[in-house]
C-alpha cells in the first residue's frame, strides 16, 4: 500500500483487531460506499478505506466511516497538517525510532 509518514505514524495507534474485525465491519456496514459528505453531497464511490471521524484513539464503530481512497487522502492530509502543528509545539527533540528498545 502507499507509504507516507502520516499513515505509518497512525498505524501504531490502531487496535489489534483493526484489520481482522473493525475495518471489515465498517466497510460492510457502509456497503463499501464512501460516506464523505460535503455540503450535503455524499460521494458514494467505492470505499476501501476506513477513517476516524474524530481523529484520535476512539476506535468504536460509531466513530468510523468508510471513505474512498481520494477522500481519505484529503482528510488524512488535513489532519496530518494539524497534528504536525501540535507535535512540534509539545514534543522534545526527536529520538531515533530504532533506538527505542524494549
Ligand atoms: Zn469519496
Amino acid at each position: 500500500m502507499s507509504g507516507g509518514w502520516a499513515e505509518s505514524d497512525r498505524r501504531s495507534e490502531l487496535p489489534d483487531n483493526w484489520y481482522t474485525e473493525l475495518r471489515p465491519f465498517v466497510l460492510q456496514r457502509d456497503a463499501y460506499r464512501c460516506r464523505w459528505d460535503e455540503d450535503g453531497y455524499v460521494c458514494g464511490h467505492h470505499a476501501n478505506q476506513v477513517d476516524h471521524i474524530v481523529p484520535g484513539n476512539d476506535h468504536r464503530p460509531q466513530n468510523l466511516q468508510a471513505l474512498c481512497r481520494h477522500h481519505h487522502a484529503i482528510k488524512s492530509s488535513r489532519e496530518g497538517n494539524a497534528a504536525r502543528w501540535r507535535e512540534t509545539a509539545r514534543r522534545p527533540p526527536e529520538r531515533h525510532p530504532g533506538l527505542i528498545g524494549p
